[in-house]
């Protein structure tokens, strides 16, 4: 049964690669393989096991959701990451970018406001070993200084701008993917880090629940 379960997994994981992914122009080989690996279906809860593939963002609980596919496979390529690379993301939610990003880069650092939320991403981590995340319980737009520069940093929260401490804390060459806009709708934004300054390109549009802190929108 177990293995059956597994087996049926794989296939839709297989097709989400293909169909939502390859067939819409994701090219990066290493995203894919990554996103071929996750166990998807282990980031949300049971109820919602057998849609963990499908073509869309799902609840995980306290007003949160983990993202569709196609909106992490094409952040994920947007930060460029490579195999040596320390990745700060803020908004840990469910686990699941997370652990994509921790199937390329060396080591991930992702931080998350909610409690309950934090405290079963470190659970699910530890139990599918991925022994090279590294969790914190806080407020993300003030970033990990202790921990800085990063090489990438991913906001998977639309806040109303870039902080200005995050990209204090990217190292040179380093790249920042965010959405920023208003409440109800975003732009996909990329800052790099040149020997100079920043360079800010604009992506896609995008719809992400809030960033909620100091450098984001203030808690209702
Ligand atoms: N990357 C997640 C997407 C989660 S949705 C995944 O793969 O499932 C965004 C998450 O950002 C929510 O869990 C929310 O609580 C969190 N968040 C919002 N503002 C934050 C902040 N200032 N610091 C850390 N996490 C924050």
């Amino acid at each position: 049964m177990q293995t059956q379960e597994t087996l049926k997994f794989r296939r839709r994981r297989e097709a989400m690669v293909a169909e939502q992914l390859q067939a819409r122009g994701i090219h990066d080989a290493a995203v894919l393989a990554a996103m071929g690996r996750v166990p998807r279906h282990f980031f949300v809860s049971e109820a919602l096991m057998d849609q963990a593939y499908g073509d869309y963002p799902l609840p995980i609980g306290y007003q949160q959701t983990i993202s569709q596919p196609q909106i992490v496979a094409e952040m994920t390529q947007a930060l460029g990451a490579s195999s040596e690379d320390r990745v700060l993301e803020i908004g840990t939610g469910s686990g699941y970018q997370a652990a994509v990003l921790a199937e390329m880069v060396f080591r991930v650092y992702t931080i998350e406001r909610l409690q309950p939320l934090y405290m079963k991403a470190r659970r699910l981590f530890d139990a599918l070993k991925y022994h090279n995340i590294v969790t914190r319980y806080s407020d993300g737009t003030t970033g990990w200084k202790s921990e800085a520069p990063f090489d990438a940093i991913l906001v998977t929260a639309g806040g109303p701008l870039v902080p200005d401490v995050l990209l204090s804390q990217l190292a040179e060459g380093g790249r920042l993917v965010m959405p920023v806009g208003s409440a109800d709708v975003q732009q996909l934004v990329r800052v790099t880090r040149t020997p100079s300054g920043f360079e800010r390109e604009v992506l896609c549009s995008c719809r992400f629940v809030k960033l909620v802190g100091e450098h984001g929108w203030r808690e209702e």
